[in-house]
């Protein structure tokens, strides 16, 4: 039995069984968008948490886990990543983290709910920093559309999308990879949300190798985030048209780097840790 003042996440089709709950001192705000539901909730030990369709987007206790290694993992494997292009993200947590790379000039984003970002600059500002950076670009509407419209442009394409389910269901479509791979410039490299081995081995599995008809290397890397289901979210990652070894990162941070840009989760190590696998999950995506 869940309490009223505690939200509990449940979605039977992604994570059939399992519950997810945080304690909620205050209900913030609730409205339906023309593309999802959104809440606000203020948590008693997570902080303010975004929702969308019933699931936990961020929390300011653990989003900057998700936010830098879905950044840094990309941009720290290409030479020389000077126009970035986010897909989603609509908390502003991967423009905020994107914009502190000294090698990045140009940063695009995509984001299909204009509420989204509305109500993050009001109740996430620690995020929502990110869409006031002067490289940022920000357009509303829908990441596929966009990305039929552009052509080998940007350096690294970065999808932070929700689950797919709703608005986000196409981002993780062959498809959609097709076209990423055509609005990439040569050497250019993606890395998307890409759920967790430990909710749906057989459906990242199916993903990856749909980046894999169109990409030349392609890995997926993991961290922890406790928010997220399992506390685990993995990112499928390809370059299009060199081999590459995502492991080693071609830009290291020193500490002092890292601490002037107030990174908190990702390293150098902590970027190669992120791809060793469980030895059930290397034999599932071979
Ligand atoms: N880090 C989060 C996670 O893994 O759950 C994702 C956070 S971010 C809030 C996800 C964003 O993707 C949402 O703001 C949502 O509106 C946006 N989105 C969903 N489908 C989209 C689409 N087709 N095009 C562009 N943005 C989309």
């Amino acid at each position: 039995m869940i309490a009223r003042d505690w939200f509990s996440e449940q979605q039977q089709d992604l994570w059939p069984g399992q519950a997810f709950s945080l304690k909620v001192i205050k209900f913030v705000h609730e409205e339906k968008s023309k593309y999802q539901n959104i809440k606000i909730l203020e948590t008693e030990t997570y902080g303010t948490c975004l929702v969308l369709d019933g699931i936990i987007q961020c929390t300011t206790r653990d989003e900057f886990s998700y936010q830098e290694m879905i950044s840094f993992i990309p941009l720290n494997s290409h030479p020389n990543p000077t126009k970035v292009l986010i897909v989603g993200g609509g908390d502003g947590g991967v423009a905020r983290e994107v914009a502190k790379h000294p090698l990045v000039k140009e940063i695009h984003q995509v984001e299909i709910d204009k509420r989204v970002v509305e109500l993050s600059k009001k109740y996430l500002p620690n995020m929502a920093c990110g869409f006031y950076d002067p490289k940022l670009q920000l357009t509303i509407g829908d990441g596929l559309d966009y990305m039929r419209k552009h052509e080998k442009e940007f350096d690294v394409i970065i999808t932070d999308s929700s689950d797919p389910i709703g608005p986000a269901r196409s981002l993780f479509e062959e498809n959609y990879y097709k076209l990423m791979s055509n609005a990439l410039r040569p050497g250019g490299v993606v890395c998307s949300q890409g759920g967790s081995y430990w909710l749906e081995a057989g459906y990242v599995k199916d993903t990856i190798n749909s980046c894999r008809k169109h990409f030349r290397s392609v890995a997926y890397a993991h961290t922890s985030v406790p928010s997220y289901p399992c506390g685990h979210i993995g990112f499928i990652i390809g370059c299009v048209d060199f081999t590459r070894d995502f492991k080693s990162p071609i830009t290291n941070f020193s500490d002092k780097e890292l601490d002037d840009m107030n990174v908190k989760y990702y390293s150098s190590s902590i970027h190669s840790a992120a791809f060793a696998l469980p030895r059930w999950v290397e034999k599932c995506f071979k």
